[in-house]
């Protein structure tokens, strides 16, 4: 191709060649000393240093005091800190590692870091310097990040920039390799100067507690009398679109929020539905096995990768663990994702509705609770005592959704996650929960009095000894469900894709913690009249008949839900806006005070801050597709115009002629909607902005903003089918997510 040539090639066209002649990646594998591939077990977990690594590598008796410190939940001793972090320092160094850094979750929703050297300077004799590397004990327990510009909702001023990071010694630190240097990673939560959480760890450890001691008193009462621990635990499968970065680089809209703020849907979308579960193309799958390998020795245990529905989405899912690691390791995951993408030449996409017209991406969390003996409270189990626990639980749960479904959809609140929700392929803003027909069945029996004077023969009657069949029972599930059982977890499906988990994590763990709480009490005193099974079983009754409005088993995304979960009395919040109202609400958010996890000056700066983010993401978004439409569409429409008029002069024939004029005012229509809606929402989004009341920006942004931009999208995409293919600036739906199955 000559240079005249190529010049004629739209940079569009040239990006979709780019992106199907991308070479396959290769990686170099981890191999022993005959040069054979080592398997998996053989290096996960190989870049982390956590309470395994620490009993290996650390003197005895430090060890110990370390284990009973986290037991207690007690201040570390200096000494023992300083032996840990010589060891972490030795361990570090002989990898390679440079530089450490405190990793925390700031309330942006991402993750922070900020880098020290390990070195030191050693004075030697007279003016001479030496550098060494040094790590004290107070370098790993606590850091001081200049923290002034962290969102902290209004309860720190930017001019006392004190918040303070401390080590979580119950998540593993770990090293980030990249192409020219190696970082330790030391997580930790960030707080401010009084205590209060400046970070979304924090919380979530709280929960963890209140609900382990919580659930704890409880299982004594239903007879699990040596209870001392309850674990929650968490699997987070994780959807993402992947787009060639040659496009990206085309698209302002992806570059600037992530989605794609206009964009006609592409003839051939997800209707065949041949993307699920599909061959995954082998540019993808080269991709996967990178990321995964990365993952692996970050100790993050990644089990399954599929397509997904909608083209170019795909899914990776973890083994469940710890809730607080799980959480970590779900943040660590997203960035290896993008990271390791880029490597590929691919941007990895983890908003929740990067593509209009095919599916968004959630996060499914899986979510459950152990005990001690490593039992999970949520499997029907073998005996009719597992099995009444069982349902004391599951009742205990439902009752936790049932009261605080408006503070659990707050909790999942965001605007990309606003695009999804509701949508025709997402679990619908109405927080239900999905139990199957198997459990229906036997809750309702329950319901009917039929295990009231339950003694092990009638409970077995019952079929409640039968219970164990539900977790094989794979053939009623409901993906409708924003909160569905799944044989021995629940689901909570409504997650956003790009979200920190510990956010819904830590509302879910307090809901459930105070339900337990609740339904304690109120066993005590059932068992002051009766026996123990008859007592659970009674509390179980009540329970499942006070929070029947909450199970749903039908179509979630149908109109008559929407109808009948408004008759029912089930808060419906459709947007952001109405689901933040929540957390003003003291009695919808009282939960998150009495288990310790929010106070109401946290709670009140998490609403701030949530607020102040919406606003300032729907202003980048408004600006973006203001400045795309005047400088890439309109321009684009009119050298389309002028192909047309060219064209005009050009026909002799008046048969020609006619049709033509047909097809110039069809154009000029579309062109005059464009420049009319421009217009319109250019001068709607400048009223907007003149408010300094960002509660009134908000509220102005999704009665008024919204709909405009969604009409200005509307006339963009029908102009983008009238404009000549090589006027059209921007990569088209059709090229950005079919271009992987090409090849
Ligand atoms: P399903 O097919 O029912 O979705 P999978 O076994 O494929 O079940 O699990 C889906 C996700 O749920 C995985 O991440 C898995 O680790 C997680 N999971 C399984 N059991 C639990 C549990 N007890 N607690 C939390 N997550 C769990
Ligand atoms: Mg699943």
């Amino acid at each position: 191709m000559d240079s005249t040539q190529k010049s004629s090639v739209s940079p569009r066209h040239q990006a979709f060649q780019a992106a199907i002649d991308q070479p396959i990646r290769k990686i170099e594998r981890i191999k022993d000393q005959f040069g054979k591939e080592v398997p998996i077990s053989d290096y996960f977990g190989c870049l982390t240093f956590g309470l395994a690594q620490m009993r290996e590598k650390l003197p005895k008796d430090s060890f110990n005091v370390l284990l009973k410190t986290l037991d207690q939940g007690k201040k570390l001793p200096k000494e023992t800190a300083e032996a840990i972090a010589s060891a972490v320092k030795e361990w570090s160094v002989t990898k390679g590692v440079t530089h450490f850094c405190h990793w925390f979750q700031p309330m942006t929703g991402l993750t922070a870091e900020k880098h020290d050297a390990f070195i030191s300077i050693q004075h030697a004799h007279h003016s001479e310097l030496r550098v060494i590397e040094r790590f004290t004990g107070s370098q790993l327990i606590q850091g001081e990040p200049d923290a002034s510009s962290f969102p902290s909702g209004g309860m720190r001023s930017t001019f006392e920039a004190r918040g303070y990071t401390a080590w979580d010694p119950t998540s593993p630190l770990f090293i980030i390799e990249e192409e020219n240097g190696k970082t330790l990673c030391i997580p930790t939560v960030f707080f401010g100067y009084h205590g209060q959480a400046l970070d979304n760890k924090t919380p979530l450890l709280r929960s963890i507690e209140t609900l382990s001691n919580e659930a704890v008193e409880f299982l004594k009462l239903v007879g699990d009398v040596d209870a001392k621990k309850v674990q929650t635990t968490l699997g987070a499968e994780q959807e993402y679109f992947l787009v060639d970065k040659n496009f990206v680089a085309l698209r302002p809209d992806l570059i600037m929020t992530g989605r794609t703020l206009l964009g006609s849907s592409s003839a051939r979308g997800q209707q065949l539905e041949d993307h699920y579960f599909g061959a995954i193309p082998t540019r993808v799958k080269a991709f996967m096995q990178e990321a995964e390998f990365e993952l692996y020795k970050l100790g993050i245990p990644i089990k399954t990768r599929h397509n997904e529905v909608a083209p170019s989405q795909f899914e990776l899912a973890p083994i469940f663990e710890d809730m607080n690691i799980a959480s970590d390791h779900n943040l660590l995951t997203m960035e290896v994702l993008k990271r390791v993408a880029l490597k590929h030449g691919l941007v990895c996409l983890l908003h929740e509705k990067p593509f209009a017209g095919v599916n968004g991406s959630g996060k499914h969390n899986n979510w459950s609770m152990s005990n001690d003996k490593g039992e999970n409270l949520l499997e029907p189990g073998h005996t009719p005592h597992q099995n009444i626990r069982f349902l004391a639980c599951l009742a205990v749960v439902l009752k936790a959704v049932h009261e605080n479904a408006a503070a659990l959809r707050a909790a999942i609140a965001s605007p990309g996650n606003d695009h999804r929700l509701g949508a025709n392929e997402a679990p619908p803003a109405i927080i239900s929960a999905f139990l199957g027909s198997l459990l229906e069945n036997i809750l309702n029996s329950i319901e009917s009095g039929k295990a009231l004077k339950a003694t092990d023969e009638q409970i077995i009657d019952l079929g409640v000894s039968q219970i164990p069949n539900i977790s094989k029972d794979y053939t009623d599930r409901n993906r409708t469900s924003p909160f569905a059982f799944t044989g021995n977890k629940f689901e909570f499906r409504a997650v956003g894709s790009s979200q920190n988990v510990a956010v819904p994590m830590s509302f879910l763990n307090a809901a459930v913690a105070m339900s337990f709480r609740d339904c304690s009490a109120q066993l005590k005193d059932l068992l002051k009249k009766k026996k123990r099974d008859e007592a659970v079983m009674e509390l179980v009754r009540s329970v499942v008949k006070e929070t029947k409005s909450i199970r749903f088993s039908g179509n979630g995304y149908s109109d008559e839900w929407k109808a009948e979960a408004k008759k029912r009395g089930l808060p419906i919040l459709n947007t952001t806006p109405d689901a933040l109202e929540v957390l003003k609400d003291k009695k919808a958010t009282q939960f998150l005070i009495d288990a310790k996890v929010l106070s109401r000056e946290e709670i009140d700066s998490r609403y701030h801050i949530a607020v102040e983010r919406y606003v300032k993401t729907l202003d980048i978004e408004h600006t973006s597709l203001l400045e795309i439409t005047s400088t890439y569409i309109i321009p684009a429409l009119e050298k389309h115009m002028q192909l047309l008029s060219g064209a005009n002069d050009a026909m002799s024939s008046s048969v020609l002629k006619k049709f033509h004029k047909d097809r110039v005012s069809e154009f000029e229509n579309v062109f005059a909607d464009v420049l009319k809606n421009y217009a319109s929402f250019s001068a709607s989004v400048e009223k907007s902005r003149k408010s300094h009341d960002e509660l009134k920006r908000m509220w102005s942004i999704v009665e008024d903003l919204q709909p405009a931009a969604f009409k200005l999208r509307d006339a963009l995409d029908a102009s983008e089918l009238l404009v000549s293919d090589e006027f059209w600036p921007l990569p088209k739906y059709r090229e950005m997510l079919l271009a992987h199955s090409l090849v």
